[in-house]
C-alpha cells in the first residue's frame, strides 16, 4: 500500500495498543497516512486492520526498537514504498521497575532492559529514519517523554510527582528529554522539529490508575506531529503547556 498523492506519511513506534495504536487512529483521521509499527508483525498487522476497518489509511509495518536488523530492515521498507518519511512518532515504551525497590536498590538488568527500549531504541530508530525525515519538505519527530523524567519536577518537594520515584522508568525519561534537546539543536538550522511530550496519566497497560483515556492521552503526540512552521522546536509539553525539564 502506497500513500495517496501529496498524503504525509508517518511512522509510530509501539502502536499495537494503549497511546500509540491511538495515535496511530487520530492521525490517520487527519488525512496522513500511517505506518502502525509493532516489534511482532502479526499484532501489527491485527492492529492496522481494526483502523482499515474504520476506513483509515494505515498500513503495518515490523519494527522492533531494540533489533538493529529490525530497525534497518523497517527503514528500507519505508524507503523502497514512500520514499520518505514526513512524521516519526517514537511511542514505543517499557516500564519495568520493581516498584517495591528504591533507586539505590534497582537491580541493573531492570536499568538495562529499560533504557534499551526507552532510550537506545529512540536513538536508533530516529538515526536510521532522519536520511528520509530529511527528504520530507519539514518532518516532525515525537519523543514520548513523561513528566516522570522532569528532573525539575523530581527534584521539587512541592511537585506532584516528588514522591513518585520510579527510577530506571523516570530516569530513561529523563535521558529521553536530554536527547531530544540535543537533537533538536543539531537540526535547527532545518525545517525539522522535534519534541518530547508528556501524554498525561493515561489508562493504558502500562498504567493501570491513569486519569486520561487514551483519547486525551494521544492528542499532544498528534499536536506535535501536525505542527506548523510557527510551532517549537526542542521542547517538552503536555497539551498546550511547555513543561519544566
Ligand atoms: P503500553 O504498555 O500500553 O504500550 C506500549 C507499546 O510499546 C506496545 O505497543 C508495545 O508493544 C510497545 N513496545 C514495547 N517494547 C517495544 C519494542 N522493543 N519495540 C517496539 N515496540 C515495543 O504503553 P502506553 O501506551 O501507556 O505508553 C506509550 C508511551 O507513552 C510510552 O513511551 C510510555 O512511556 C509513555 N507514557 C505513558 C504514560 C501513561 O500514563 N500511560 C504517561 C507518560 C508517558 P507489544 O504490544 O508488542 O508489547
Amino acid at each position: 500500500m502506497s500513500a495517496q498523492n501529496n498524503s504525509k506519511v508517518a511512522l509510530v513506534t509501539g502502536a499495537t495498543r494503549g497511546i500509540g495504536f491511538e495515535t496511530v487512529r487520530q492521525l490517520a483521521g487527519q488525512g496522513v497516512h500511517v505506518l502502525l509499527a509493532g516489534r511482532d508483525r502479526a499484532k501489527a498487522v491485527e492492529a492496522a486492520l481494526k483502523l482499515q476497518s474504520e476506513g483509515l489509511q494505515v498500513e503495518a509495518i515490523a519494527l522492533d526498537v531494540t533489533r538493529p536488523d529490525s530497525i534497518a530492515a523497517a527503514a528500507q521498507e519505508v524507503e523502497r514504498k514512500h520514499g520518505k518519511l514526513d512524521i516519526l512518532v517514537n511511542n514505543a515504551g517499557v516500564l519495568r521497575d520493581d516498584m517495591q525497590r528504591k533507586p539505590s536498590e534497582q537491580s541493573l538488568d531492570t536499568w538495562r532492559e529499560t533504557f534499551d527500549t526507552n532510550v537506545f531504541g529512540v536513538v536508533a530508530t530516529t538515526q536510521a529514519f532522519l536520511p528520509l525525515l530529511k527528504r520530507a519538505p519539514a518532518a516532525r519527530i515525537v519523543n514520548l517523554s513523561s513528566i516522570l523524567g522532569s528532573i525539575a519536577a523530581n527534584a521539587d518537594p512541592a511537585s506532584p510527582i516528588y514522591d513518585f520515584k520510579i527510577p530506571a522508568y523516570n530516569v530513561s525519561k529523563s535521558a529521553v528529554n536530554a536527547w531530544t534537546v540535543q537533537l533538536a539543536h543539531e537540526l535547527k538550522d532545518t525545517a525539522i522539529k522535534v519534541n518530547a511530550v508528556h501524554p498525561g496519566s493515561v489508562k493504558t497497560d502500562m498504567n493501570a490508575h491513569g486519569d486520561l483515556e487514551v483519547a486525551d492521552g494521544a492528542r499532544t503526540s498528534v499536536r506535535m506531529a501536525l505542527l506548523d512552521e510557527r510551532g517549537p522546536s526542542g521542547g517538552f509539553v503536555h497539551f498546550e503547556d511547555t513543561l519544566p525539564w
